[in-house]
C-alpha cells in the first residue's frame, strides 16, 4: 500500500508492507511516519467535521481526539440525529464520549 503521511505538512511518500506478522514501512523520514503508516493498514483512525443549521446559521463541529475511520458514518448519523440547544457557545462538547470512543464532539465555530 502507497500512501502520504499527513503528519506533518512535508507529506512523505510512504509505502507500507505487511510480512506476515511484522509491518515494514519505508519512505519516512521521520519516525511519526513509520508509526502513522503502521496504524493506517492495521486501525486506520480520523479527526471528524462536520456542519449542523443552527438558528439562521450554522455549527462547525469536530471530534476532539481521532476516531476509528470505520465509524465515521455512525458517528456522522449520530450527530444529525441530536438537536442543537438553544443557546450553544464555541468549545462546547455536542456529544460526550460519541459511541464510546472517549471521543467528544465539540463545537469550533458557530456562524449566525
Ligand atoms: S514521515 Fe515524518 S517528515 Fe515525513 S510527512 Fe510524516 S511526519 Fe512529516
Amino acid at each position: 500500500m502507497e500512501l502520504t503521511c499527513i503528519m506533518c505538512p512535508v507529506g512523505c511518500t510512504l509505502k507500507v508492507e505487511k510480512n506476515g506478522e511484522d509491518i515494514i514501512v519505508t519512505g519516512n523520514a521521520c519516525p511519526r511516519g513509520a508509526e502513522y503508516g503502521a496504524k493506517e493498514i492495521t486501525a486506520p483512525e480520523r479527526i471528524v467535521t462536520t456542519v449542523k443549521n443552527y438558528k439562521n446559521g450554522t455549527i462547525c463541529l469536530k471530534t476532539d481526539r481521532p476516531i476509528p475511520k470505520k465509524l465515521i458514518d455512525e458517528i456522522l448519523r449520530e450527530i444529525a440525529r441530536k438537536k442543537v440547544p438553544e443557546k450553544i457557545y464555541i468549545g462546547d462538547i455536542f456529544i460526550k464520549n460519541i459511541l464510546n470512543t472517549k471521543s467528544n464532539i465539540v463545537v469550533t465555530e458557530i456562524n449566525l
